[in-house]
């Protein structure tokens, strides 16, 4: 998935423009810049990419987020339903704006299980938030059926399948908003940054606004604008935005050698017994960031993780011990070492939640292994990872 590994010539030619304009902010400055605006640029790169009317961009995926929640009139009391396998930005960004994260169920997607969600809608809630994680995305038809039927917005979190789709769509086209990062290990990066995507023009105009302390932007004096409402610095620079640039232009050939990487593993994994691929809805197309497979136990997933990192295939990971990706150690962002002012509403619907369990996301997640897709890989280093990968799974499920 990392964009961090691919820097070079493009990005650094971007980058010394806007040094020479001599203009880092993306708005105002318009005598000064040289016509140098590059933040508008990424924006409409995204557009086109992604097949929306319009894109903002903002200083990170966290922010994307919340300001695209926010730019839906998401706020205070209302509850937003996140699965339990998250980055715990999905998390942390419904609380931001004073809303309660409701959690629901996982299935074999390793995304929001479209079944559990109904049952978690109440008079409170406003959105659902599927989480496209590591690669792929959520069965996205019915949650945006359950959408319409209860009047809710659908927010895609694709921070981690930027260039998957969905029925033909770009992955964070298909919902009323999609979010991306472009933090520095996301498939491409700005170093920080984030995007959000939507067709709906007041959601486009709130945003550019709410992440600009509500600036209105209709002046060219950036003095005389006034602010109809409220909002927070969540603008991303022009160097930040100037990388991203070139990395967009560059995220095609970056899907195409994720998904050859991809393919070499998962071929040498298919013909072992007791191994079983995430599911992948029917019309999706993953963007192979993650190579993510189920063991038959926990047991047998907690030993072969342990096997294949000591056998020095590294950056595999087995989520469900993750303090950041999976609710079931996040006693810190509610416990009394938050630094957050939550409120007792908050905190009492989050610890009814938290312990009534989620044993469908346990069955799942405790039995998963994700093992990250380099780009910068030679063929013989997929070669080696995909024979070694091979032999230590083998070796593990043989002597059960
Ligand atoms: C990375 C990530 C985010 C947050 O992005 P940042 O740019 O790091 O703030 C949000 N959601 C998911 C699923 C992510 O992976």
């Amino acid at each position: 998935m990392p964009g961090f590994e691919m820097f070079g010539a493009l990005e650094r030619a971007e980058v010394q423009e806007v040094l020479d304009s001599g203009v880092l902010m993306r708005y105002g400055f318009d005598g000064m810049r040289n016509n140098c605006w590059k933040a508008r640029e990424l924006e409409e790169a995204m557009a086109a990419r992604m097949q929306t009317k319009f894109a903002h961009t903002v200083s990170s995926g966290t922010a994307a987020l919340t300001v695209a929640m926010a730019s839906a009139g998401i706020g205070v009391g209302d509850e937003v339903i996140i699965p339990t396998f998250t980055f715990v930005a999905s998390f942390e960004a419904v609380l931001a704006l004073g809303a309660i994260p409701v959690l629901a169920d996982i299935d074999d997607t390793l995304c929001l299980n479209p079944q559990t969600v109904e049952k978690q809608i109440t008079d409170k809630t406003k959105a659902i938030m599927p989480v496209h994680m590591c690669g792929s995305m959520a069965d996205l038809k019915p949650l945006k059926m359950l959408c319409d039927k209860h009047k809710l917005i659908l927010i895609e979190d694709a921070c981690q399948a930027i260039g998957g789709s969905y029925d033909g769509k770009p992955l964070g086209s298909y919902g009323d908003l999609g979010c991306f990062s472009f933090d520095y290990v996301k498939t491409i990066t700005c170093g920080e940054g984030g995007g959000i995507i939507t067709d709906n023009h007041s959601y486009y105009k709130n945003a550019d606004h709410y992440s600009d302390h509500g600036h209105d932007h209709v002046g060219k004096d950036r003095g005389a604008e006034s602010h109809p409402f409220l909002g927070y610095n969540y603008r991303i620079s022009e160097l930040n935005a100037a990388v991203g640039v070139a990395q967009i232009k560059r995220l095609d050939d970056f899907l195409k050698v994720q998904q050859k990487n991809y393919s070499l593993l998962e071929a040498s994994l298919a013909d072992i017994e007791g191994i079983t691929f995430r599911k992948v809805p029917e019309t999706g197309v993953q963007n192979y960031s993650f190579l993510n497979f189920f063991l038959p136990s926990e047991d047998l997933a907690r030993r072969a993780h342990k096997a294949l990192l000591t056998a020095g295939v590294d950056a595999c990971f087995y989520w469900y011990d993750n303090n950041w990706h999976y609710y079931r150690k996040w006693e810190h962002l509610t416990g009394p070492k938050s630094l957050g002012p939550l409120s007792d509403q908050v905190t009492q619907r989050i610890s009814e939640q938290t312990r009534s369990g989620f044993s469908a996301s346990d069955h799942w997640m405790g039995r998963t292994i994700s093992c990250l897709v380099k780009l910068s890989w030679s063929r013989e280093e997929v070669n080696r990872r995909a024979s070694l990968m091979q032999k230590v799974l083998r070796e593990i499920l043989i002597k059960v």
